[in-house]
């Protein structure tokens, strides 16, 4: 059966989808909490969460209580109408951001989130000079993969094969602090980071790295704008991994987890940064849609209330101390992260192997690289889910382990 189902799947995908994802081993029919149900039936604990999406665990029912309750009042107007799920999660957002005067685009995802943002920079720099439209990233940063977002991600390889790229963005590597302050200059609008770089392998910036993004924006009168994107939502134990730094961004984006899984992204600008953008400047039809919105406002109100973020700070050292009574032998190097976006490092370069032979003991995590396996449990895992998964990941690394008993 599962075969079947799933060779008449790939033959499906075969036929009539792009080829952008390669042929997935499992198709699953089903979720709910920490757990995913294959075609066959099979159970997975699920420690990847759609990739940092379904915080809240599958179908969490406050999200589906509120989805359903605005499917039945009103799904679409358009931003040629006002909407009150959407007015009332821009005030959750600045209320979770900490900014009294913070001010949203609504957008459908990370990338779309980005690109608001990236506008509402180059209009923030077109109105102080006309060559004020240059960006400063770092090397390995990841902020979607649209025409824009791709230019500004740091991932050489990704813009390979779509060459020329328009020129506005300056790369920096992400740790050196000296080659960030001299990269901004009075050309550059933004500076666009994240707190811990996501798809770059769940990599921490140092706080020198931020606090010269700071410094050097405030003196050329650039923008920082901090892609919250994977980072948001409670993610890294506070609602934006900003909040545990000591810098303040003037703009923030946010998307994944914003709406436990259907799409969403918003931009979120404070100071400043709020008077950049004038009407007919940006625009988007399905923006601030009333469903999503008032599934945000759900995961919004069921973090709050179910106190998740402790949660995650609880969670996270639990998970680190479990990994550090694994047996050295299984070459787990260290854990990187923050909150419940940890990085597992490997020393040898395993990590696709890992992700497998976890899936075959029906435990879901992501391989980043050759070296990283990606950890994003739901926000509201148990702490027996945790025991369960750091077992089977133990499992998993003897298997490969001794298949492969060289280090590199
Ligand atoms: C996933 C991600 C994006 C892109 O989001 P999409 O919803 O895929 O467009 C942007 N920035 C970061 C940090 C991400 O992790």
């Amino acid at each position: 059966m599962n075969e079947t189902t799933l060779a008449a799947a790939h033959a499906k995908q075969d036929a009539h989808l792009l080829d952008t994802y390669g042929s997935p081993p499992v198709m699953f029919v089903r979720g709910k909490g920490t757990v995913l149900t294959d075609t066959t039936g099979q159970e997975y604990l699920d420690f990847l969460s759609g990739l940092a999406v379904t915080s809240l665990g599958h179908g969490h029912p406050a999200v589906t209580a509120a989805v359903s309750a605005q499917m039945r009042t009103l799904v679409h107007t358009s931003n040629l109408f006002l909407t009150e799920p959407m007015l009332d999660l821009a005030d959750d957002l600045a209320w979770i951001a900490g900014w009294d005067d913070g001010k949203v685009f609504f957008a459908q995802c990370g990338a779309t989130a980005n690109e608001a943002a990236l506008k509402l920079a180059r209009r923030h720099g077109l109105a102080q000079s006309p060559d004020k439209i240059r960006v400063v990233t770092l090397s390995g940063s990841f902020h979607g993969r649209t025409m824009v977002t791709l230019e500004a991600t740091g991932q050489p390889e990704k813009h390979e094969r779509f060459l020329p790229m328009a020129g506005w963005v300056d790369t920096v590597p992400y740790d050196d602090p000296a080659a960030l302050e001299a990269a901004v200059t009075d050309q550059t609008c933004a500076v666009l980071l994240e707190c811990v770089q996501g798809e770059g392998g769940v990599r921490p910036l140092s706080p020198e790295m931020l606090a010269a993004a700071r410094r050097a924006c405030d003196e050329h009168g650039a923008l920082l704008i901090i892609d919250e994107v994977q980072t948001g939502m409670g993610r890294t134990g506070t609602w934006f991994a900003f909040q545990q730094t000591a810098v303040e961004p003037d703009v923030i984006t946010v998307a994944k987890a914003l709406a436990n899984g259907l799409p969403i992204g918003a931009c979120i600008a404070r100071g400043q940064a709020t008077k950049a953008f004038q009407p007919g400047d940006h625009a988007t039809t399905f923006g601030g849609n009333p469903v999503t919105a008032a599934a945000a406002r759900a995961v919004i109100r069921t973090i709050t209330e179910e106190d998740l973020l402790t949660n995650v700070t609880a969670r996270e050292a639990q998970l680190r101390g479990l990994v550090g009574t694994l047996d050295p032998a299984l070459g787990v190097a260290g854990v990187r992260g923050r909150g419940l976006l940890l990085g597992l490092d490997l020393e040898a370069p395993t990590a696709k192997a890992v992700e497998i032979a976890c899936r075959e003991r029906f435990l879901v995590v992501g391989a980043i690289g050759d070296h990283t396996i990606r950890l994003a449990p739901p926000l509201n895992v148990s702490d027996v889910e945790v025991r369960t998964a750091i077992t089977i990941l133990g499992d998993a690394l003897a298997a490969v382990a001794a298949v492969t008993p060289e280090r590199a």
